[in-house]
């Protein structure tokens, strides 16, 4: 039987670094599988669903190269999904419940103050017609749950081996909301089941839900499909991944960061699994090294120095023609070949060209400070064509012809000739800069 897959993102928000793992593993395995990649958009929540987010989740994908071969949206499939609940009304694996969130509430904290787990106490069911009707009378419409068979439920993890529930340790869900709208767990259930997914790959968080989507798949006549849940992401110090990491957006990666896509995949990717974390250079190299076994089950630390220092290895290989486009599109035209060769190996990402670039061109105002020895190593400047062995050259002239030595030497030259305190070596700066312009900002000219 074939693989297949589905990466199932809510466009209630941007993709970001925390939920962007979902979309990576699942098509990883499904490549390597060779089996079918389902993009599945979970727009059943109306208000917070938006057009922009579904767009975004496109583009972002596409970025990173993960390219989908079905696409579904479930406010498509309201039909389906009615006609599902009503077979489960009608064999009374749905039943009626008018309890109101403060209701609920306090049951649930009656039951934690007695050191007992929060679990639904079925009350519904015993409701009389009489009941029913004065409630129905009061004007409240029924939410609708699930009723789960008090039976083990378990399962052959892909990640997290075998996983045991009781039916009778979990609540009832909710799967229809009062205003008749179906929720999240049988609108999954459904499409699973009709997408005919082989493989559901989530996040632990998802654990206890799929206990209860087991029975559902069951409920409805189906095969239960596999599943694997993955751990989720930590920050490095392994707590909660921060609010401010954790909503790192896969825009502003791309487009305010200017990293580079094989860096968010190779991180994400190898993040929390036994192999090297390591620059990859293809999503090929990728999903051969692509195994559930290797990944483990305790947290995954997101470190965003991490994502930089993959970049930096990748950015240092990449060819002009590789950059070229977005150079331009950063507003920098008429950047040539030698010049990316010689700023390459001193970025960290693209953006970093954009610095390396002003200081060149100019125009620099220079930062003058002591002026005197400024004109003495201006006479100093090798005569001979400029290349990265300038620097070298020209200090050991410095060095030999002045009383001039550490902080000293080298801070007047660095404020003259960029005018900053800091800033990429000026080993492969100088070239750049040229001997003229050197010369007019090492006299205080701005050039
Ligand atoms: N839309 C769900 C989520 O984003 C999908 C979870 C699943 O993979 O079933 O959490």
């Amino acid at each position: 039987m074939s693989v297949k897959v589905r990466f199932a993102p809510s466009p209630t928000g941007h993709l970001h670094v925390g939920n962007i793992r979902a979309a990576i593993i699942t098509w990883l395995f499904a490549r390597k599988q060779n089996g079918v990649y389902l993009l599945r958009i979970d727009d059943t929540d109306n208000e917070r669903s938006k057009e922009e987010y579904v767009e975004g989740i496109k583009n972002d994908m596409t970025w990173l190269g993960l390219n989908w071969d079905e696409y579904a949206r479930q406010s498509e499939r309201w039909d389906r999904y009615n006609e599902v609940i009503q077979k489960l009304k009608d064999n009374g694996r749905l039943y009626p419940c008018y309890e109101t969130e403060e209701e609920l509430a306090l049951k649930r904290k009656s039951l934690l103050g007695r050191n007992l787990p929060p679990i639904y106490d079925r009350a519904a069911l015993n409701l009389t017609n009489e009941q029913i009707q004065k409630y129905e009378e009061q004007g409240r419409s029924p939410h609708w749950r699930f009723k789960l068979e008090h039976k083990p439920i378990e399962w052959d993890d892909h990640v997290r081996g075998e996983v045991k529930f009781h039916g009778k340790d979990l609540s009832d869900p909710v799967l229809i909301r009062e205003d008749g709208t179906p929720l999240y767990h049988i609108c999954s259930v459904i499409d699973d089941i009709d997408f005919n997914i082989t493989h559901v790959i989530r996040g632990e968080d998802h654990v206890s839900n799929t206990a209860t989507h087991v029975q559902m798949f069951e409920a409805i006549g189906a095969k239960v499909p596999d599943f694997a849940h993955y751990s989720l992401l930590g920050s490095k110090d392994g707590g909660k991944l921060s609010k401010r990491l954790g909503a790192l957006s896969i825009a502003q990666l791309r487009d305010e960061m200017h990293l580079e896509p094989m860096s968010v995949n190779s991180l994400i990717a190898k993040l929390g699994t036994s192999d090297n974390i390591d620059a990859f250079k293809s999503l090929n190299d990728l999903i051969e090294t692509f195994d559930f076994s290797k990944f483990s089950r305790t947290i995954a630390k997101f470190d965003p120095d991490e994502l930089i220092r993959l970049n930096t290895k990748i950015i240092h290989g990449k060819e002009f023609d590789a950059v070229k486009d977005r150079i331009e599109e950063m507003g920098i035209a008429d950047m040539d070949e030698s010049f990316w060769l010689a700023v390459r190996e001193n970025l960290e990402t693209l953006n970093d060209v954009k610095l390396w670039w002003q200081v060149a061109k100019g125009p620099v105002e220079p930062e003058i400070e002591d002026p005197e020895y400024l004109e003495q190593a201006s006479k100093l400047l090798p005569a001979n064509d400029w290349d990265l062995t300038t620097w070298d050259a020209w200090i050991s002239e410095i060095k030999a012809n002045t009383d001039k030595k550490g902080k000293g030497l080298f801070m007047p030259l660095r404020k003259a000739l960029t005018g900053m305190t800091h800033g990429p070596e000026l080993k492969g700066l100088l070239p750049l800069i040229g001997e003229e312009k050197a010369k007019q900002r090492l006299s205080g000219k701005t050039a």
